[in-house]
């Protein structure tokens, strides 16, 4: 789960990591309170999104800049007004963009140089990882890729957490000394407390930077949590911002699926994230297009192949539909009775091909058969991909 800039600023505050003053809004009316909330001008306007590169994005009206300075509080409300209700598209929103619903006011700071910091889990050592670089406020991959050697990495165990030593090698590696390097280090010890405590994915500050009076100061702020963890921080869950999200995902999250919406026009319902990616490959295979990627997990109920099938019609694209299941904890006997009573009460018009293969799977077969509905039954997976395939040709 991805929080706002804003959010993560809230947070970084309580975990003591430096951060400017700043005010968020949803509403256009409170544009004006907030400004006076916050000291004198300057001040930095910045659309709340879940993407990154904001600075240098364009709104699809023309204006330039998902981030603005603004000199004077009365030039801050123009870039508000601007920037809100409007369409956001950056390097990473892809070419819909994103739509501004939450303006933050920050105070300026006066910047003397920008870093990058991030914390995230390094699959390689199965540890978090501290990545550095004194090349801030750029694109990361930019610099990954052509002058890699700035980049350094800390790799904590998690048993004995950051140690101050370690703290210490980044703030030194970073080039900073006196108040900065103090300053540093307690920073980063925060934002690793910050990272482990709230069982985070990712932290990333770009830029991170020092000021002409010995700050230290997150001036942007990216975390994204790990979803399996969220049940043990219901705090954080009450900062999901659903407007951010495809609402065919976020239904497909009431009922504990887990769907990715895909481009193609053959739907998938599938149980078990191996078995729904093999399927989108065959499909792929005998030359068709997978609609979504949608597994179901190990216990589909009536209600959620019901929920699942609603989900797939809702998308225009979607020209037939290829179920492929293993009845290995589920019965295929109930995953049938699910999709002829799912067929029914949604009055199904396109193409159904259903395979299943395991536990009680001739009873399964049977109640296909014995509906009356037009469901087309398939042996092995390469049989229902290519009877797919045909149907929606
Ligand atoms: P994004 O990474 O999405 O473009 P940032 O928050 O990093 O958004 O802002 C882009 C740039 O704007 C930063 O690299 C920094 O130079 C400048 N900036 C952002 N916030 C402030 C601030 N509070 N004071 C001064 N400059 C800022
Ligand atoms: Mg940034």
């Amino acid at each position: 789960m991805n929080i706002h800039e804003y959010q993560a600023k809230a947070l970084f505050e309580k975990y003591g990591v430096a951060v400017p003053k700043g005010v968020a809004v949803r509403t256009a009316a409170e544009f004006e309170p907030a400004l006076a909330q916050l000291p004198d001008a300057p001040v930095v306007v910045k659309s709340q999104i879940h993407a990154g590169g904001r600075g240098k994005g364009t709104f699809t009206d023309g204006f330039k800049g998902g981030v603005k300075f603004a000199k004077t509080k009365a030039d801050a409300l123009g870039f508000a007004k601007a920037m809100f209700n409007n369409t956001l598209v950056t390097a990473q929103t892809g070419p819909a963009g994103r739509k501004v619903q939450t303006i933050y006011f920050t105070q300026a700071s006066d910047i003397t140089k920008e870093y990058y910091l991030a914390i995230l889990l390094d699959r390689v050592s199965s540890r978090p990882v501290i990545v550095a670089s004194t090349e801030g406020g750029v694109e990361i991959e930019k610099v990954a890729h052509e002058t890699p050697d700035k980049i350094f990495k800390i790799i904590v165990d998690p048993a004995v957490g950051l140690q101050g030593y370690q703290a210490r090698e980044l703030a030194f590696r970073l080039g900073l000394s006196g108040d900065y390097f103090k300053n540093a280090v307690k920073l980063i010890t925060s934002l690793y407390r910050m990272f482990w405590e709230t069982d985070a994915a990712m932290v990333e500050v770009n830029p991170l930077i020092t000021t002409p009076t010995g700050q230290v100061l997150a001036l942007d702020a990216k975390v994204s949590f790990d979803d399996n963890a969220l049940f043990r921080h219901p705090e954080l869950v009450a900062l999901r911002d659903l407007n951010e999200e495809d609402p065919k995902e976020i239904e497909a999250s009431k009922y504990s699926l887990s769907y990715i919406a895909l481009d193609g026009n053959i739907a998938c319902l599938v149980n078990g994230a191996g078995l729904a990616m093999s399927t989108m490959d065959i499909i792929k295979h005998f030359g068709g297009s997978p609609a979504n990627f949608l597994d179901v997990g190990g216990g589909a109920s009536k209600d959620q192949v019901t929920a699942a099938f609603k989900i797939i019609l809702t998308d225009p694209n979607v020209k037939g539909i290829l179920v492929n299941i293993f009845g290995g904890i589920m019965d295929c006997n109930t995953i049938a009775t699910g999709v002829v009573a799912a067929s029914r009460e949604l009055a199904l018009t396109i193409p159904l091909v259903v395979r299943l293969e395991g536990n009680n799977v001739a009873a399964g077969k049977k109640t296909l058969a014995e509906s009356g509905l037009k469901i087309e039954s398939a042996d092995t997976m390469a049989d229902a991909a290519q009877k797919i395939v045909k149907l929606v040709a």
